[in-house]
């Protein structure tokens, strides 16, 4: 299929993508894998290649994993949710936004960053020249902790899936982890976020070497001016990284990679009527 590219520009630079719809490009998938390792991770073992999808795939693989989440009863948080908020934006976004949990205002909606600090990742998208539905948005867990606490490890371990078949599937360049919850699962370990945004690294997640891109969580900016003003100097380096693409892809090794359910350590840190039809919640892709 031939479709005019498409133009994110911000910060002074511009992605270029193939497909007017944000269409993935023609990224190699696998054409670096036997030719060095660059991820900071452990390197893993030899995978097969991972499966080439076209975006209709990507979305209905997506859509049934998101049937599967709306009706999790895997850890207690089932009790308590109005809806599983599973995520939503662009199936074939290069760039993927993880927060914490949803608030009260996400339950309610079943929408990702629906209040005030969705309303602020939505205003640092426009300053680097994109929109929600240029990317993917989600959080490391799908239902509502209660009075909003913090997530409890038993439930992260449950609901990881979830997120590693959306990184699988999405295949995003870029994965901002928003504060300390998702910077810390993804990372394997139990380094904060203060020390950690604004710092890009390789990893692999899954099958596949991503940049990972620490920020602070919006809600955790939106009280605080200098999270607030370093959470921008942050953000306004997204198109950079993207402009980059997807980092070389790690070769085959003797020892394997820890799965993420693997990779769940100490997590400790900050925050972030009727349930959604499915149609709706991914209304984006
Ligand atoms: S938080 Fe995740 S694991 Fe727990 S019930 Fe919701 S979808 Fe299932």
């Amino acid at each position: 299929m031939t479709a005019s590219p498409n133009r994110i520009s911000g910060a002074g630079r511009v992605v270029e993508r193939a497909g007017g719809s944000l269409t993935p490009p023609h990224y190699p998938l696998w054409p670096l894998a036997n030719t060095g390792v660059v991820a900071l991770g452990r390197p893993f073992p030899g995978l097969p290649s991972p499966p080439v999808r076209s975006s209709a795939e990507r979305r209905e693989l997506l859509k049934g994993v998101y049937e599967e989440a709306r009706g999790c009863v895997r850890c207690p948080l089932h009790h308590t949710r109005t809806t599983v908020v599973f995520g939503n934006g662009n199936a074939n976004a290069d760039l993927m936004f993880i927060g914490e949990a949803p608030g009260a205002n996400e339950d309610r909606m079943g929408l990702p960053f629906v209040g005030q600090a969705g309303k602020l990742l939505d205003k640092l998208l426009a300053e680097i020249g994109m929109e929600r539905n240029d990317v993917f948005v989600a959080n490391t867990l799908k239902c509502r902790p209660p009075d909003n606490r913090d997530p409890h490890p038993n439930e992260i371990e449950a609901c990881q899936e979830y997120l590693r078949r959306q990184v699988d599937l999405i295949e995003p360049t870029v994965i901002c982890t928003l504060g300390n919850f998702s910077t810390k699962l993804l990372r394997a370990d139990s380094t904060g976020i203060s020390r950690l945004h604004g710092r890009a690294e390789i990893r692999v997640i899954g099958p596949r070497a991503v940049r990972l891109y620490p920020l602070y969580h919006p809600a955790a900016a939106l009280y605080t001016s200098s999270t607030l003003e370093a959470l921008r100097m942050d953000f306004h380096r997204i198109p950079e990284l993207l402009a980059l693409g997807p980092p070389e892809q790690p070769r085959a090794f003797e020892e394997p990679i820890p799965e993420l359910d693997e990779l769940l350590v100490e997590i400790q840190g900050p925050a972030g009527a009727g349930e959604a039809e499915p149609a709706a919640q991914l209304g984006l892709f």
